[in-house]
């Protein structure tokens, strides 16, 4: 069965075709700028070079179909017909309360993601737009929503309430979320599947660490708590979000600044490693300032490892011990110095990192403690993709 994933943002659809007899990748790509000057999309077959085509993208259908004009091309194609397509998975990145786990495309779950988007305003309209284009383009081929807050569904009251008024909660739904979902149960899974045991008997503590982060505990498989909320600024230092914040440091800013599009934009758009260090959101520009000797770089890479460190010992203490701490994500899967920070003077819980393991490696599976740490470090690259692909194929074939 061929399985396409898209991953639609409100300018941008990303894509993969999985062949799941192996669970291979056949094709990949981004379209961007959709609906603005300059839209392109980029095309990967294989391991073969990107075609990249500049052409007018002026909505998601037609960004769509030119997604399956390059599955079907003869220059660029991997399949002989869209009758091959077994069936479409959607990342949706805000499900609700209602949606724990993925679902089959319908009606009612078209009505969910609708009644989701005060929650979620810039990414549930953009997947839906991907849904209804693809419904259009193939009738009759199952659509799957794959949720990124599904998996924190299981998070019990006392880590998803915050401590205002019970009525926001019951009015509005106000609550922790938390997202990265698809990521956290992929690389708990596969973390399991690398020490050996079932996932069932593990206290896992999952650390999703890019341009947006979260760290999850994952307790028997099921998430119990997680870094971000309601929205994508708390938690660890991101590479423009805020983090942790105290709410009264938002009332300071709202006074100063008298308007919430404006405090809105400082708190996701120019705080974080950013808003910090003034050289870049990006980690690999500031650990390059940290070593120059710039301080304000220094401090960011500083605040970041040690939230980091904070979440994984206190996630210890949700969970009441913690068997592995697993890194994942850019700056998890690539950044040493990062897991060598955060994990320092964790020794009190068991954690020993192996620098001469952790130095050095990116983007590869692998343990990073010492053998005889009590705590397991890992590093597991994620691949949410496949998760959708998983999904999308489980509940497709019941159709
Ligand atoms: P997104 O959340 O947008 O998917 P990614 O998971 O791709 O982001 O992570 C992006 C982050 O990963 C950036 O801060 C980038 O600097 C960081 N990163 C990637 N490679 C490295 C590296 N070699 N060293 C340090 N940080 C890295």
């Amino acid at each position: 069965m061929k399985i396409l994933v898209l991953n639609c943002g409100s300018s941008s659809l990303k894509y993969q075709l999985f062949d799941m007899t192996n669970e291979s990748v056949l094709a990949k790509g981004l379209v961007e700028r959709i609906g603005i000057a300059g839209s392109r999309i980029k095309h990967n077959r294989g391991s073969e070079e990107s075609t990249v085509r500049e052409t007018d993208i002026p909505d998601h259908t037609s960004a769509i179909k030119l997604v399956l004009g390059m599955m079907l091309d003869a220059g660029t194609g991997v399949l002989g017909s869209l009758d091959e397509l077994g069936a479409v998975g959607h990342r949706v990145v805000h499900g609700g309360e209602k949606n724990d786990r993925s679902v089959l495309v319908d009606a009612s779950v078209i009505k969910d993601i609708e009644d989701c988007t005060y929650l979620a305003p810039l990414h549930n309209p953009a997947n839906l737009m991907g849904i209804r284009a693809m419904e259009s383009a193939l009738p009759g081929v199952p659509n799957v929503a794959v949720f990124d807050t599904a998996f924190h569904q299981t998070m019990p009251p006392k880590a998803y309430m915050y401590g205002i008024p019970y009525r926001y909660y019951e009015e509005d739904k106000v609550r922790r979320y938390s997202f990265h979902g698809t990521s956290h149960a992929y690389v708990s899974s596969r973390a399991a599947s690398l020490i050996g045991r079932p996932i069932e008997s593990l206290k896992l503590i999952t650390c999703h660490l890019g341009n947006g982060s979260s760290i999850t505990a994952v307790d028997c498989g099921r998430s119990v708590d997680s870094s971000l909320g309601m929205g994508t600024t708390p938690g660890v230092l991101m590479g423009t979000r805020c983090g942790d914040m105290d709410g009264s440091v938002v009332l300071y800013l709202m006074k100063k600044e008298g308007d919430v599009k404006r405090v809105s934009d400082i708190l996701h758009k120019e705080s974080g490693l950013l808003g910090i260090s003034g050289v870049s959101s990006d980690l690999r520009d500031v650990e390059e300032a940290a070593a120059r000797g710039d301080e304000r770089a220094k401090l960011a890479s500083d605040m970041l490892c040690s939230s980091v460190r904070k979440y994984i010992a206190g996630y210890a203490a949700v969970m009441g011990g913690v068997d592995a701490v697993v890194f994942t994500a850019g700056i998890g899967e690539n950044s040493d110095l990062t897991r060598s920070e955060a994990t320092r003077g964790l020794e009190f819980m068991g954690v020993r990192l192996d620098e001469s393991k952790n130095r050095g490696l990116r983007g590869k599976e692998a343990f990073i403690s010492r053998d005889d740490s009590p705590v397991k470090v890992l590093v597991v690259p994620t691949n949410e993709e496949l998760m959708i692909a998983r999904d999308t194929r489980r509940l497709s074939e019941k159709v």
